[in-house]
C-alpha cells in the first residue's frame, strides 16, 4: 500500500522486488511491475500492474551462485571464494580475541602418484584429503578451500599458536594414515601432505603479502623433506 501511495504521488512506472507472506502460509518472492493510469486530461485515475512469482528463480540463482564458488570434485570452496573470504577476514582481524590462522596444504609428490596409479586414483585422493580437512574444521567461522590442483587452504581461528599447530598436525597424521584404514580399500599407497601455517596477529591485512608468507613456509616444509608443518607467527 505504501508503494502504491508512492506511485500515486509520483506518477509513472514502478518496479521492485518484495517478499510476501502468502495465504497458504508460505513466503514467496515477487517482482512487482506497476504503472499509473491517467485519463485524457492527464489526471491519475488508478494503477495497473502485475506480480511475478520469482521464488524458484531466486532459488536457482542462489544455487548457481554457490556452484560458481564451489569446486566440483571436492565440494570445497574454490579459489574465487577464497579471494573474497581471505580479504574479508584479514580486514576484520583487528582486536580479535582469537587468533586467525591461514594454512596452505599441498599433497606431496602428487605428480608421481598420478603417474604411478592413474588420474582416477589421484582424484580419489583429492576427495579424501578434502574430506579430512573439512571434517576437522567444523566451526561456523572456519573455511576450507581447494586453492587449485593439489593445493588446499584453511582459514580458521584458534586460542593460540599451539592449538593451530596441533590441528594441522592432526590433519597431517590422518592423511598419512588414510592408506592403512579399512574404510579406504580403494587407495593405492601412502599419501602425505606438507603445510605452511601462518598465525596472523599482526595488523597487516594485505592478502598478497600474507599469502606469500604462508607460501614461503610451505616451500620450507617441502625443502625440509615433506610430510611436515612449518609454522610462524606474523
Ligand atoms: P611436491 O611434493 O613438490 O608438491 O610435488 P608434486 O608432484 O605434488 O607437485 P607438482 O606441482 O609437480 O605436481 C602436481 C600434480 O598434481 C600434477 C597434476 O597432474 C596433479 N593434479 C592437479 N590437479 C589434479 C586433479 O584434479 N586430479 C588429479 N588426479 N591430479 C591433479
Ligand atoms: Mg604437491
Ligand atoms: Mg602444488
Amino acid at each position: 500500500m505504501q508503494a502504491d501511495q508512492k506511485l500515486f504521488d509520483n506518477p509513472g512506472k514502478q518496479e521492485y522486488k518484495a517478499t510476501v507472506n502468502c495465504a497458504d502460509g508460505k513466503q514467496r518472492t515477487f517482482m512487482f511491475y506497476k504503472s499509473t493510469v491517467a485519463n485524457e486530461a492527464g489526471v491519475v485515475i488508478g494503477l495497473v500492474g502485475i506480480m511475478l512469482d520469482i521464488s524458484q528463480l531466486e532459488e536457482k540463482h542462489q544455487h548457481l551462485e554457490l556452484l560458481s564458488l564451489t569446486d566440483a570434485l571436492t565440494g570445497l570452496f574454490n579459489r574465487r571464494k577464497f579471494d573474497t573470504v581471505f580479504s574479508q577476514l584479514l580486514l576484520s582481524n583487528v582486536n580479535k580475541q582469537s587468533l586467525l590462522n591461514f594454512a596452505i596444504i599441498d599433497i606431496d609428490d602428487f605428480k608421481t602418484y598420478n603417474d604411478n596409479y592413474g588420474h582416477t586414483q589421484g582424484d580419489l585422493i583429492l576427495k579424501s584429503v578434502a574430506d579430512i580437512i573439512q571434517n576437522r574444521l567444523k566451526h561456523s567461522s572456519d573455511y576450507t578451500f581447494r586453492l587449485g590442483g593439489e593445493e588446499f587452504g584453511m582459514l580458521f581461528y584458534s586460542n593460540n599458536e599451539t592449538d593451530a599447530l596441533q590441528l594441522c598436525n592432526q590433519i597431517r597424521a590422518k592423511i598419512e594414515q588414510l592408506y592403512s584404514t579399512k574404510d579406504n580399500p580403494g587407495l593405492a599407497a601412502v599419501v602425505t601432505i606438507s603445510t605452511g601455517l601462518l598465525s596472523i596477529s599482526s595488523h597487516n591485512n594485505e592478502p598478497e603479502y600474507i599469502y606469500h608468507e604462508a607460501d614461503k613456509l610451505l616451500y620450507q616444509a617441502k625443502s625440509a623433506g615433506k610430510n611436515i608443518i612449518i609454522s610462524k607467527m606474523l
